[in-house]
């Protein structure tokens, strides 16, 4: 029997580092830190890029288990194998579709949802797959599913039609490197008018987009990055607004998360040219005299055209050698190690998948300071230039991820938890509130320590430590685990 005096809100700011939240640049925030949890020691999942995180939070599952092992990947279940950006709202349903439905290797939440007989709604200004990604199979059910920008991944057509006409028709993104405020408003009237008023959702997920894309084309601490955090806050603040007058008394929880947060890029490197020195030959894509794809972005995802282990050992051996080499995960030897010499295996870091790489890496990252005084720094591989925002590795700062939450779920009012917790969370507390089983494939664990009755269950925490060396290469890998379920804290190498 379903609960049905809880409703859920999770509102998402993409690529919100935590230690940026403080009265000045973010009050509404700050209102809800007052009036809920903060969960001081909340974390993202490894790759830490959006198109991984976001899948885990629905599926409340690690991308060995939803399949979506980066922004980018290569599927070599087709032939010739193929090169998958999953921006692409239209190609991920076409995959989907020609997959029989196995675009994600688990169950998301509005799946779970519609068979329990509730609704996801989900209004964002990410990019179009982004979108499509919070519920994939939102037209399957009749479920709302907006973008502020994109009407490739809105759904159903009515819905958006009759958004338009009460507040304002949907403009396109603008360039990325001017923060997008429009977007974000459009979101928030459109949950605030429609379709909390006229749908009421069981779940709504507002995801705005920013400040990841400021942070990415201005730098992390830049004032352009400053004042669309606070744009993106006050948006949120007109939530608040709407929640204390009507919303809490009406059930809803709030979740406020981000995805994962920002380092700084301080040095560029080649990681194609490295190969090259070392006789392969690297491209972006799959091709006939390609014989190692080098997938574009921060998380080094290297696919093999043989993938046999003398192959791969000579790849790890190759880039260990490099000074902006961090982390190496390849295929599980053992319980630790990777089946090639000097790196750990996958499964620490939950990305052991048949969509993952031969070798995965990452840009080697340090406690430097950036020019706006943050910590974490990063070498990097792309044609911009150095001080911007990066992310996907595995630095603390790019794990770390906002977590507050609010309503008559979460009692102690003001108070904050350290216990670890992490974005594959919130959807196993989502449903044990609402009553309904969460799939076996969910990993994450309820958040018993801040519900109402608080859980009484002992709970073991555990520190895991993990180091692999090859030569004067040595890799540390650190975790926690909660009971059965284990977050990565920090994957760091050093010469
Ligand atoms: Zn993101």
């Amino acid at each position: 029997m379903l609960q049905q005096e809880f409703r859920f809100l999770i509102v998402s700011f993409d690529g919100l580092r935590p230690d940026l939240i403080g009265p000045t640049l973010t009050p509404n925030l700050c209102r809800l830190k007052a009036a809920g949890v903060t969960l001081a020691s909340h974390r993202t999942v490894y790759p830490t890029e959006t198109r991984s995180a976001f899948p885990s939070l629905v599926t409340g599952a690690t991308t060995d288990r939803h399949g979506m092992v980066g922004n980018k990947y290569v599927d070599r279940s087709v032939m010739p194998p193929c090169y998958i950006d999953t921006s692409d709202a239209l190609l991920l349903r076409r995959l989907d579709l020609e997959s029989g439905g196995r675009l994600y290797s688990a169950p998301s939440l509005g799946e779970i949802l519609a068979s329990a007989g509730c609704s996801l709604a989900v209004l964002a200004t990410n990019t179009p797959g982004t979108t499509r990604l919070f519920h994939h199979k939102a037209e399957d059910f009749g479920h709302v599913r907006l973008s502020g920008h994109f009407r490739e991944a809105c759904t159903p057509d009515g819905v958006l039609a009759e958004i338009e006409a009460r507040t304002s028709p949907l403009t396109p993104a603008p360039p990325k490197t001017e923060p997008d405020r429009i977007g974000q408003d459009w979101i928030t009237s459109a949950f605030l008018d429609v379709v909390w008023p006229k749908y009421r959702p069981d779940v709504t997920i507002l995801s705005y987009g920013e400040p990841d894309v400021t942070s990415h084309f201005h730098g992390t601490g830049a004032e352009a990055t400053r004042s669309i955090i606070a744009h993106c806050d006050r948006q949120f603040g007109r939530v608040i607004d709407w929640w204390e007058a009507e919303g809490r008394q009406a059930g809803v929880q709030i979740f406020a998360i981000s995805d994962h947060g920002h380092i700084t890029g301080h040095t560029r490197i080649s990681v194609a040219d490295s190969l090259r020195a070392a006789g392969f030959s690297p491209g972006v894509v799959p091709a006939p005299d390609v014989d190692v794809v080098v997938v574009p972005g921060q998380v080094g995802a290297l696919y093999l055209a043989d993938p046999n282990e003398a192959k791969v050992a000579r790849l790890v051996a190759t880039i260990t050698s490099e000074s902006w080499c961090g982390t190496v995960f390849t295929r599980a030897k053992d319980e630790v190690n990777g089946i090639a010499p000097g790196s750990l295996s996958n499964r620490l870091v939950f990305a052991d998948h048949v969509r993952a790489p031969d070798v995965a890496f990452c840009f080697r990252a340090d406690d430097t300071i950036d020019p706006f005084g943050l910590v974490g720094g990063t070498f990097y591989d792309n044609d911009r230039r150095a001080g911007l925002g990066l992310h996907g590795g595995l630095h603390p700062k790019e794990l770390a991820a906002l977590g507050i939450v609010a309503g008559s779920a979460f009692p102690n009012i003001g108070s904050a938890s350290f216990l670890s917790s992490g974005i594959c969370d919130v959807a196993p507390t989502i449903l044990h509130l609402l009553g309904v089983d969460a799939p076996p494939t969910m990993g994450g664990r309820v958040l018993g320590e801040v519900l109402r009755p608080a859980s009484s269950a002992e709970v073991t925490i555990r520190g895991e430590i993990f180091e692999a060396r090859l030569g004067s290469y040595r890799q540390v890998l650190r975790r926690v685990a909660v009971g059965d379920t284990s977050y990565v804290e920090s994957g760091m190498a050093e010469s």
